[in-house]
């Protein structure tokens, strides 16, 4: 048997077959069981109090659109049997998803997409079976994104005289989540090698030890390397400690961003952003990781300040985003025609994925 599994370019990746999607189900449900979501709390607030301070300095009708947003839906999810609490302001809105998904299992993968990195190409135990499967596990955050900013997009009319459904609630509330969780590296890709035959689940697999609250990789990222005191949605200074933490992220990117993130930056479009994240975080998030090793001071020191561009530039995205699809701009992309279909979304990612096998993994084929 070859040491290297090469994987043709008609891979099969694309067919969901009933005993692919019960495998594809399975392996979901062994990563749900460790996963955390990205970023904690406080990433996520961070986020949205970036994006709603640079909205409400421009255009005050968007951020009172916000506001309105943010009330119908928090009605929405309290309905759901989530805390009216956590929705009681935009900021902290951002983190309701991650409640939701604890709720609603059927909805964790939509905070994700495990893109494959396979550094060691000789290796001869990794299963490419599990490679194929878990970039193809759908829905991800790439098409959850997609899809829930052409809902908001079509129902622009409707949110604007105040009439807000539930279809656009749960848009709402999904967007403001996950164009923070599409910037935390370990949402767009796992590990396959020797140590880590069927993936490292996110980073979820791989155990690091010297920082505080931390105990794998995963983690190390979603807490950006313990940059910033954690702080809690319902803690009763979070909004305070967020607006306090949001001058410092201002300030890190005031004299802008060090590459590779200025190309990472002009990416809004998902897909584009999860294949700028592939291209260019890889070899920063995995270079000396191996599961037991000890963080140095200055790994510590580059995620953090990596983890701040990064959760920086995701405000400014959900911005940019919310502008595009909900503010007076003319350059705003055409409504497609009700509904949006589902369907569309998940066809032309497995356009996108083809593409992306064949470019990226042109010597992996399924022959023996
Ligand atoms: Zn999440």
């Amino acid at each position: 048997m070859s040491n290297s599994v090469v994987l043709c370019r008609s891979i099969p990746v694309l067919r969901f077959s009933t005993k692919l999607l019960k495998l594809s189900v399975l392996s979901a449900t062994l990563f749900l069981s460790t996963v955390s979501h990205a970023w904690h709390d406080l990433g996520h607030m961070l986020v949205a109090k970036l994006a709603y301070d640079q909205i409400s300095a421009n255009d005050s009708k968007l951020a009172g659109i916000l506001d309105n947003l943010t009330k119908a839906s928090c009605d929405y999810f309290s309905g759901l049997g989530l805390e009216s609490d956590q929705c009681a302001t935009f900021v902290q809105a951002a983190t309701l998803l991650d409640s939701y998904s604890g709720k609603y299992p059927e909805s964790k993968s939509w905070h994700y997409i495990n893109m494959p990195v396979v550094f060691d190409e000789a290796s001869s135990k990794v299963n490419y079976t599990a490679v194929t499967e878990a970039a193809a596990e759908l829905p991800n955050v790439d098409i959850q994104l997609q899809y829930s900013l052409q809902v908001l997009r079509n129902n622009r009319a409707d949110i604007l005289e105040g009439h807000i459904d539930d279809e656009t609630s749960k848009a709402f509330i999904t967007v403001i989540h996950l164009m923070g969780d599409i910037h935390q590296p370990l949402h767009n890709f796992e590990l396959f090698s020797d140590v880590f035959p069927n993936g490292d689940a996110g980073g979820n697999r791989l155990d690091v030890k010297g920082v505080d609250g931390v105990s794998n990789l995963h983690s190390l990222w979603d807490s950006m390397a313990d940059k910033y005191s954690d702080v809690r949605w319902y803690d009763s200074d979070a909004l305070d400690q967020v607006a306090k933490f949001k001058e410092e992220v201002s300030q890190a990117v005031a004299a802008g961003y060090s590459a590779p993130f200025n190309d990472l930056r002009v990416m809004v479009d998902p897909w584009n952003i999860t294949s700028a994240i592939n291209l260019e975080m890889q070899h920063r998030v995995y270079d000396d990781m191996y599961s037991g090793v000890t963080v140095s001071d200055s790994q510590k020191n580059q995620i953090q300040l990596d983890a701040t561009y990064l959760v920086a530039m995701a405000g400014e995205k959900l911005a940019r985003s919310l502008q595009e699809v909900l503010g007076s701009s003319q350059r705003r992309v055409r409504q497609i025609s009700r509904p949006v279909a589902r369907e569309a979304f998940d066809s032309a990612f497995q356009r996108q994925l083809k593409h992306w096998f064949s470019r990226n993994m042109p010597q992996v084929s399924t022959g023996n």
